[in-house]
């Protein structure tokens, strides 16, 4: 996952990660940017179910959503026919 910087907006490396539960995790990243040096922690959760696991764990209870408007490919336009 990127993330960037919130100091000075440049994308971070994992450097170390933990996984909290199921859904949930933390990790540890480095500011790409060198003048930066920011390391900050990040933690991350799986909040939704776009398309269901063929292997479903029953512990596992999350709601079912459609992708996010701004992750979807614009609609394809068709050419209109010049009279
Ligand atoms: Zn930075």
């Amino acid at each position: 996952m990127r993330v960037k910087c919130p100091h000075c907006r440049y994308y971070g490396a994992v450097r170390d990660s933990e996984e909290i539960s199921e859904i949930t995790g933390m990790a540890i990243y480095r500011c790409g940017n060198d003048d930066c040096g920011h390391v900050y922690e990040v933690g991350f959760e799986v909040v939704a179910t776009i398309s269901p696991s063929a292997m479903p764990n029953p512990t596992v209870r999350l709601p079912i959503r459609k992708r996010l408007c701004n992750c979807q490919r614009p609609p394809r336009q068709t050419k209109k026919a010049k009279n």
